[in-house]
């Protein structure tokens, strides 16, 4: 695939004030701005049994692998998509059985490294940014946060070593970095974890307090919305920017306004979904 960006969107870099993602044209408060398939994803171990670890539907009567029998699938297609990932674990498991316990973050890097082996073109996750050109922020690696490198590092090469060939400890060093920067968990519409997953062309967005689009998911799809109208030419309203990440507990101002907000943003997608009922234009949330 050819780099085709992303229609209405376009990637820009400013002096000083580093890359991004903006509009050229307008969107309004409830319009999908666009999709992008994971690059790499994985379903929580919590969640297992009750979602597919192929396309992460939630329903009962799920068939398990029957080699491993921890991994379970809607069906044999799910299962034949997912075992070129799953072969990474399916007898590993096995041979480890309780003691088998990679974090999260360690089992998505290994589908990272299988996925970067067999994909050699750009995929359709990567129309404006690719995986390798992640922020990986080497610089701010303190030493708590190159403990927690080498630690992901050796539990990587204890568990994966058998279906996986490793680029050296450099590179592994800067791609669990770009991994623990850019990152997404995915989670449901209760909110809750469903697991970890890397999405490059979201990952461009710059993120902020006030952000104007938000990120949902269906299945292992991101779905990026406007929650503020978003007008191409004015620099600061073109930018597309996310929620912030955090790093520490928020401050008890800082819920105050992350309450208000979300009730500003209810309220707008309520009044975006009236006028678009009205309109009788197509529905969708
Ligand atoms: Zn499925
Ligand atoms: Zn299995």
């Amino acid at each position: 695939m050819k780099n085709e960006g992303i229609e209405g969107t376009e990637r820009f870099l400013s002096p000083g004030k580093g890359r991004g993602l903006r509009a050229t044209k307008h969107f309004k408060v409830g319009d999908l701005v666009f999709a992008c398939p994971a690059y790499a994803y994985v379903l929580t171990v919590n969640e297992r049994g009750g979602h597919c670890e192929c396309c992460f539907t939630r329903r009962e009567g799920l068939s398990k692998c029957g080699k491993c029998k921890q991994a379970y699938y809607c069906n044999v297609e799910c299962q034949r998509g997912d075992w070129p990932m799953h072969k990474l674990e399916c007898s590993a498991m096995c041979t480890y059985g309780e003691n088998w316990c990679p974090s999260e973050t360690v089992r998505l890097v290994a589908r990272i490294i299988l996925k970067q082996k067999c994909q050699t073109e750009r995929t359709p996750s990567e129309r404006v940014l690719t995986l390798r050109e992640l922020e990986a922020h080497l610089d701010k690696l303190d030493n708590e946060k190159n403990e927690m490198n080498d630690t992901d590092i050796a539990a990587l090469h204890h568990f994966y070593s058998r279906h996986l060939d490793f680029p050296d400890n450099a590179a592994l060093t800067e791609l669990f970095a770009q991994v623990n920067c850019n990152g997404f968990t995915i989670e449901d519409e209760e909110l809750s974890h469903l697991g970890s997953a890397v999405f490059p062309d979201v990952a461009l967005m710059n993120h902020s307090c006030s952000p104007n689009v938000i990120v949902t998911y269906k299945g292992t799809v991101a779905e990026v919305r406007a929650v503020q109208d978003i007008s191409p030419g004015e620099e600061d309203n073109a930018k597309m920017e996310i929620r912030q990440k955090l790093s520490t507990p928020p401050e008890e101002e800082e819920i105050k306004q992350m309450v208000m907000y979300a009730r500003n943003v209810i309220e707008e997608f309520r009044r975006a979904k009236h006028y678009k009922n009205i309109l009788h234009w197509p529905f969708l949330f």
